[in-house]
This record gives C-alpha cells, sequence and structure tokens, in this order.
C-alpha cells in the first residue's frame, strides 16, 4: 500500500536512522502504467536530521524482471543506484528549489514512494540487452532477431540483399 512509504517527520529522531523497504511485484502494481512489473529490490533509507533540515539518502539494490531490446526475450537485471533528496521545513509554503524540498511545519509525513520509484526507474538504461545488462549474460534469441529483421520493414535493402543471395544460391 502506499500509505507503508509514508514517513512521519515528528517520529524521526535527531541525527541518523534507517529505513528499510523490500521491493517486489507489489510496489510496482501501485503505480499505472508501471515501466516495471516485477523485481526483488532492497531499499536503504539513511535519514539525517538537524533541526529543520532532513537529508534522505535512498540506496536501491536488487533485480528487476524486464525485457531487451534487441530480441525481446525476458531478462533479469541487476539494478543498483543512490540518490539523496534535501528536505526543509518552513513556516510559510515555498516553492522546492534545486537544493531543498520544502516542507510546510503543518506537513506530518513524507510519502516517498515516488521517490523510490522514480530512482528505481533512472538505474534502467535507455536500451537493455542479453548481453550487457542481464544477470546470466547471453546472445540475444537467433530466432527472434531473424524474426524481426524479416518483419521489418525499413530493412528492405537486407530484404533484397537476403534475397538475391537465395536467388544465387539457386541458379
Ligand atoms: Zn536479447
Amino acid at each position: 500500500m502506499l500509505k507503508d512509504y509514508n514517513i512521519e517527520i515528528a517520529k524521526i529522531k535527531s541525527g541518523h536512522s534507517e529505513v528499510n523497504f523490500n521491493i517486489d511485484r507489489n510496489f510496482f502494481s501501485l503505480k499505472a502504467n508501471s515501466l516495471i512489473s516485477d523485481g526483488n529490490i532492497s531499499v536503504l533509507l539513511n535519514i539525517f536530521k538537524k533541526e529543520g533540515l532532513f537529508s534522505f539518502k535512498f540506496s536501491v539494490k536488487g533485480t528487476i524482471s524486464t525485457q531487451c531490446d534487441i530480441c525481446l526475450d525476458d531478462i533479469e537485471m541487476l539494478i543498483e543506484g543512490e540518490e539523496t533528496i534535501f528536505y526543509k521545513i518552513t513556516e510559510t509554503p515555498k516553492q522546492s528549489d534545486d537544493e531543498f524540498v520544502y516542507i510546510d511545519d503543518s506537513i506530518f509525513k513524507i510519502n516517498v514512494y515516488d521517490n523510490i520509484y522514480e530512482i528505481i526507474c533512472t538505474t534502467v538504461p535507455m536500451v537493455k540487452s542479453c548481453e550487457k545488462n542481464s544477470l546470466t549474460p547471453k546472445s540475444c534469441n537467433p530466432q527472434m532477431l531473424k524474426y524481426i529483421s524479416n518483419n521489418n520493414d525499413d530493412n528492405d535493402e537486407k530484404k533484397i540483399t537476403t534475397n538475391s543471395i537465395k536467388d544465387n544460391l539457386n541458379r
């Protein structure tokens, strides 16, 4: 549930404290159109508090189930990432800037669900492949690659070449 990711500000002790989250498919099912549907990730949140200032340092590590962008095979991928967010309590509402996320002193909890989701997403490369990203690296599925290249309209040139090779062989 989303509220499992609430951090109650008033309960945070001065100095250092830690919160752990274990993430699986339930986490991703809370997000509409999630880019990731399954995984096994541990999140360590290190909180440092000093007066009206908080730093939330998120460290995520684990695996996600995803697809190779080249051959579409399912792959298990290792992910690891870190990010720190600084919060500052203000009496008057203030727009967050590059340095701080300002929180009104009437707010008593921060929900970190979106922060965790975004950190996980940023650890995923634009193009994932069996060879580079799979937990058990392998070559792309050759049958699928053949199928894709045969069905790709942009590959007309290749088709012609393949056909002419075939024609030559048939002669
Ligand atoms: Zn592949």
